[in-house]
């Protein structure tokens, strides 16, 4: 499994170029005797399924192997080295997330084969989700249909399952058209398509104190116009909205797109617009996070040499103390000289621990009952798509917190076949929280 992990590490591609990647996991799954599902989509070329076993319970394991445009590192480097100038590079550890899924879908296969029990486990290869729009694709072509229950990872500085989190989220692009005309001689003639931009971003700025205040607006201008003598007859801006729950973000995108509107109407220009994409919050599963939290606990994590040790301590240390201090605090760790957090999360915490990026595995949570799993694979502090969090996922730092993952993983597959129970009340209480509020495409 490492040499696995270190193997993507190697040829890192970005989303939607994962030839390589995918190619790799589908040879190797084969080799194991999964029947491999492709997708006739142009869209879905590079994702897949995996399949072993028969029938139900079926469990859906999401793997990912995208890598981040730039940030190109050496492996398991103390200092910030990349191995090509402008080369991708995995600093938010999907090398490790694919692996995870793969060592824990074998895990399951040796538990169906040696029971001879009936189920099912799928390996997902899920491509762009730093796009975060692979599982989004995925699911409008149906295919995670089957599955009962769905489990992924994520490479993290803590241990804990996730509860709730990650910002629901839409992105749009908008395109205003005037007429140019010369800015000196006849300005009068002119309708300036970045004035649209600019009054409908103010629109939005002070909107900003009329919304919920978890709830996040960024923007930037990717086009301003050619030349201050021109008035612009083209200008564009690109948005991305996000709330923690997706009724919130449709809501404020619609008075988002208002201020489009208003911004056209006031300067006599015309809009069009694209929605590009979006995603889903987690919704939470109750009965799958204690069964999480209880497999954290079952399993163990192999413990760390020395220089593992000393590679978590370099690499927290050249990060800001504030930065330090506050995840101690966070995480409840009080050893000064520790950093990497062992410990799990105790489940009030793991509850409330703040997760306010995006994921596209949000969706998936969304059409069955579903459990996001952080394990401490990078040290104290370190965040994602930096050069300290690659470094890790190079390291065998990195793989350990993949394996700890894996076998949770495997653990809460094999819980699930063995106890029907659990699993009927996952999915009883996925079918209370998603009663009258069903999933609906975020591409519409
Ligand atoms: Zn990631």
């Amino acid at each position: 499994m490492f040499s696995i992990s270190q193997d993507l590490y190697n040829y890192p591609e970005i989303s939607g170029e994962e030839k390589q990647s995918s190619e790799k996991f589908k040879m190797i799954l084969k080799e194991q005797g999964f029947h491999i599902h492709e997708f006739p989509e142009e869209e879905l070329k590079y994702a897949f399924y995996a399949e072993y076993g028969k029938g139900h319970p079926m469990v859906g394991l999401l793997g990912e192997y995208d890598a981040l445009p730039g940030l190109s590192q050496k492996g398991g480097s103390m200092v910030k080295e990349a191995v090509g100038a402008s080369e991708p590079g995995h600093a938010c550890g999907h090398n490790l997330i694919g692996t995870s899924a793969y060592a824990s879908a074998l895990a399951v296969k040796k538990y169906l084969e040696d029971t001879g029990k009936e189920g099912t486990v799928r390996f997902y290869g899920c491509p762009q989700e730093e796009l975060l729009d692979g599982k989004v694709l995925m699911a409008k072509y149906h295919a995670f249909e089957g599955c009962d229950a769905g489990f992924s990872y994520h490479p993290w500085n803590a241990n804990f399952p996730v509860y709730q989190g990650f910002l629901a989220m839409n992105n749009l692009k908008f395109h205003f058209t005037g007429i140019s005309s010369h800015a000196g001689q006849a300005p009068g003639q002119g309708r300036s398509a970045l004035d649209a931009v600019e009054l409908a971003n103010m629109g939005v700025n002070v909107m900003r104190e009329h919304v919920i205040s978890s709830a996040r607006i960024h923007y930037v201008i990717t086009n301003g116009g050619e030349a201050p003598n021109i008035v612009p007859k083209e200008a564009s801006s690109w948005y991305y909205v996000r709330a923690p729950h997706r009724r919130d973000v449709n809501e404020i995108t619609d008075r988002v797109l208002n201020c489009q509107k208003g911004a056209a109407l006031m300067t006599d220009t015309t809009l069009s617009y694209e929605k590009v994409g979006g995603c889903y919050e987690i919704l939470p599963n109750h009965v799958l996070f204690q069964l999480a939290h209880q497999n954290f606990h079952e399993m163990e994590m192999s413990p760390y040499t020395e220089e593992e040790k000393n590679l978590a301590k370099v690499l927290s240390m050249s990060l800001p103390e504030e930065q330090l201090k506050k995840d101690r605090e966070v995480l409840g760790m009080e050893t000064e000289g520790s950093y990497i957090h062992k410990e799990t999360l105790s489940i009030e915490a793991a509850k409330s621990y703040p997760i306010s990026g995006s994921s596209d595995i949000g969706d998936v949570s969304w059409l069955m009952p579903f459990s996001a799993i952080f394990t401490a694979a990078w040290p104290l502090g370190v965040n994602a798509h930096t050069w300290q969090s690659a470094s890790a996922s190079g390291s065998s730092l990195g793989q350990k917190g993949m394996l700890y993952a894996a076998k949770i993983m495997a653990g809460m597959a094999v819980d699930l076949m063995e106890k029907p129970e659990i699993l009927r009340e996952a999915q009883e209480e996925f079918r209370s929280r998603t009663e009258g509020n069903p999933y609906v495409s975020p591409l519409g």
